[in-house]
C-alpha cells in the first residue's frame, strides 16, 4: 500500500546527492525511465549521455532493489562511469510533481508499460489524460516522450491520448531516424528482449512536449 512510500513535499527537499553520490552539485534529473523494471535501459543509456542525471521509477520492491545492486556493482567495477544512473521505488502514478520541478525533465521513457487489458483496468494505464497533464508539467518545452511496446491496443491508445493532448506532438518518421536513442528501444530493457524472444511485434510512438501557448 501506499503508506509505504516516502516521498518529499518538495522537490528540494529530496537528498538526490544519496542516489548521486559522486555527481551531486546543481544538476538534476533530466531523463525519467517511468517503470524501469531490471533497469536495462538505464544501463545502455549511461555511457551514451554521461553528463545527464537518469532516474529509473519502479513500484515493485524487488526489482528496485535488484536496479540498486546492479548500479552499485557497475561502479564499484567500472569506477569512472554509472554514477549518472540511479533508482528511486516509488508509485508514478501518484507523486511525480513531489520529486520533479516545472520543465526539469528533458526525456522520459515508457517503455512496454503494463497493458492493463481489460476495459475495467484502463484506468490503471500509465498513459492517460491526467497523468499526460502532469508530464506536460514536468517536461521542459521541446522535452521527448518515448513509448514502445508490443500490444498494439496499447500502443493505439498511448497515440490517441498524446495526440489529443494540447501540450504534445508525435515526432514525425524522419525527427525519429537523427535520434541515436530510438533503435536502444527495442532491445536495452528485459522486457524488450523477451518480447523478441517471443516474436512478438514492437510499436513505437515518440512525441514532443510543445510550448503553452497561453503562456505570454
Ligand atoms: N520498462 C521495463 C522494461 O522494458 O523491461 C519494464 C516493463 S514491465 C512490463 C512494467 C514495469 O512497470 C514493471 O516493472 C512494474 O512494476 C512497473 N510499474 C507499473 N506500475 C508502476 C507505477 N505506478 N509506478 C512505478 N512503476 C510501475
Amino acid at each position: 500500500a501506499d503508506h509505504c512510500f516516502d516521498y518529499p513535499a518538495h522537490p528540494d527537499e529530496y537528498n538526490w546527492s544519496n542516489l548521486y553520490p559522486a555527481l551531486h552539485g546543481n544538476s538534476e534529473v533530466e531523463f525519467l525511465d517511468v517503470g524501469c523494471g531490471y533497469g536495462g535501459l538505464l544501463v545502455t543509456l549511461s555511457p551514451m549521455y554521461p553528463k545527464q542525471l537518469m532516474l529509473g521509477l519502479e513500484i515493485r520492491v524487488k526489482v528496485s532493489d535488484y536496479v540498486n545492486d546492479r548500479i552499485q556493482a557497475l561502479r564499484v567495477q567500472h569506477p569512472e562511469m554509472y554514477q549518472n544512473i540511479a533508482v528511486l521505488r516509488t508509485n508514478a502514478m501518484k507523486y511525480l510533481p513531489n520529486f520533479f520541478h516545472k520543465g526539469q525533465l528533458q526525456k522520459m521513457f515508457f517503455l512496454y508499460p503494463d497493458p492493463h487489458f481489460k476495459k475495467a483496468k484502463h484506468k490503471w494505464r500509465i498513459i492517460n489524460k491526467w497523468l499526460l497533464s502532469e508530464y506536460a508539467y514536468i517536461l521542459a518545452e521541446q522535452g521527448i516522450v518515448y513509448t514502445i511496446t508490443d500490444v498494439k491496443d496499447l500502443h493505439e491508445w498511448m497515440v490517441v491520448h498524446f495526440e489529443e493532448h494540447p501540450l504534445f506532438e508525435r515526432l514525425s518518421k524522419g525527427e525519429l531516424e537523427s535520434d541515436p536513442i530510438i533503435e536502444k528501444l527495442y532491445e536495452s530493457t528485459e522486457e524488450g528482449q523477451k518480447v523478441t524472444r517471443n516474436n512478438g511485434d514492437k510499436y513505437v510512438a515518440v512525441f514532443r512536449r510543445i510550448s503553452d501557448k497561453w503562456k505570454d
